[in-house]
């Protein structure tokens, strides 16, 4: 083993500056009293990547009728989020699931009857609400309690957060390889920003590594050999929009299948719009050789907002008044396991080789919690 200094050693190393990494790492000083915690963040501050580019729906359970564990998951965690990330969560919206005439998934009786099962409120939505949707398109509208997040909060409060319990964050700053450098100490190769593709990195040590690099899971080098569950990335476009008048204080998700949602996103006080054929530019199943970030930075597409509002006009008219303002293109990283039930699962692996290394992947933002709990069972006495 090569000769430490100690201020190059830290009790714990977490990878990525999103959600998650923030989360873990305050989570490993607060609740397993860590002394020593880093987060190595490849951006010029935490949380510029999928936590920042995503439709913010604080989920309740509604999202998921093909997956009843998913959605049960999402009610239990609902109430601890807002227990602790209330102060960044917006409830003054209605919002809006219908349900399709054609091609849906689930039927409006299925959904109610779903609903009612994982105790979820629900009731059919007003007169008022109603006469905005196409009658021949849509079979039935519910008025239902999902939240939108503000993820320039989430972002503030993490700064916060970790200032306040001395997390050291590193910015700017990539982690390349993971090397065992005997005893099950590990040697973690950074390149700063200066340092970048020059193959002069530093290295700091740890005992313990946290990969919470969501879509770069597997791009981390050396001894590292990735994860063994199978991801799959896509290229994705949300678009921000101003509502039509009379939609500002409304979210409406048509459901499901390849439909669409528009809701509040609260961080640029404008709406989100995603549609399941047009969000996605492209996909592919991981490969680690194909650095999915370096595809996203290459990834200047002709915008969809068109075809989205199109569709969505057949389904609420007043819609064709929607007007586009900025597209967040994002990568989306999902367990190819869940394409058949649209779940969102956790990757949580402890690699087999490198004991103390911990991939983590959230699939929406509430499964903190579920990762917290396998964390308690790993690391509390
Ligand atoms: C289009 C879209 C819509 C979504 N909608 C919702 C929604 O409405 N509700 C919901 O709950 N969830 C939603 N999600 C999912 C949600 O965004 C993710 O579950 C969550 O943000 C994952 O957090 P994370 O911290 O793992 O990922 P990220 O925020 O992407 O963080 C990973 C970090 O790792 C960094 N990184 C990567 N490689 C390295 C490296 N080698 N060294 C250093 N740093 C590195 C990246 O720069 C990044 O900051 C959506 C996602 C997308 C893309």
């Amino acid at each position: 083993m090569s000769k430490i200094k100690s201020t190059h050693f830290f009790d714990a190393v977490v990878i990525g500056g999103g959600f998650y990494g923030a989360s873990i790492a305050a989570y490993l000083v607060e609740v397993i009293g860590l002394k020593k915690v880093a987060i190595i963040e490849k951006e010029k501050a935490l949380m510029q990547r999928a936590s920042y580019n995503n439709q913010a729906r604080v989920h309740n359970g509604y999202h998921y009728p093909r997956s009843y564990t998913t959605a049960y998951r999402s009610r239990t965690n609902l109430p601890k989020f807002l227990n602790k990330w209330g102060f960044s969560v917006k409830t003054d919206f209605k919002k809006l699931y219908a349900i399709a005439t054609r091609n849906s998934k689930v039927t409006p009786k299925q959904f109610e009857r779903f609903c009612n099962e994982i105790g979820a409120p629900i009731k059919i939505a007003d007169s008022s609400d109603r006469k905005q949707f196409n009658s021949k398109l849509i079979e039935e509208v519910f008025e239902v309690e999902e939240f939108a997040f503000d993820s320039s909060q989430l972002r503030q409060f993490a700064e916060k957060e970790l200032k306040d319990l001395n997390v050291n964050v590193m910015l700017d700053t990539s982690c390349t390889q993971i090397i065992n450098d005997g005893f099950n100490i590990y040697k973690c190769i950074v390149e700063s920003a200066g340092q970048k593709n020059t193959g002069n990195g530093h290295a700091i040590w740890t005992s313990k590594i946290f990969n919470c690099t969501y879509s770069g899971l597997n791009q981390i080098k050396g001894e590292f050999e990735g994860v063994k569950t199978r991801v799959k990335h896509e290229l994705t476009e949300m678009a921000l929009i101003v509502p039509p008048d009379g939609f500002s204080d409304i979210g409406i998700t048509v459901m499901d299948g390849p439909f669409f949602s528009t809701m509040p996103f609260p961080a640029r006080q404008l709406h989100s719009m995603s549609h399941v054929r047009y969000t996605p530019h492209t996909s592919w199943e991981d490969d680690a050789d194909i650095n999915p970030y370096q595809r996203l930075e290459r990834f200047r597409p002709q915008s969809r907002f068109d075809r989205m509002r199109r569709d969505i006009m057949r389904y609420i008219p007043s819609f064709c008044d929607a007007k586009y303002v900025d597209s967040l293109l994002e990568l989306k990283t999902v367990l190819v396991k869940n394409e058949v039930d649209d779940g969102r699962p956790i990757l949580f692996e402890k690699d087999a080789k490198l004991p103390g290394v911990y991939s983590i992947l959230g699939g929406k933002i509430d499964n903190i919690f579920d990762i917290i709990e396998k964390l308690d069972s790993e690391l509390r006495d």
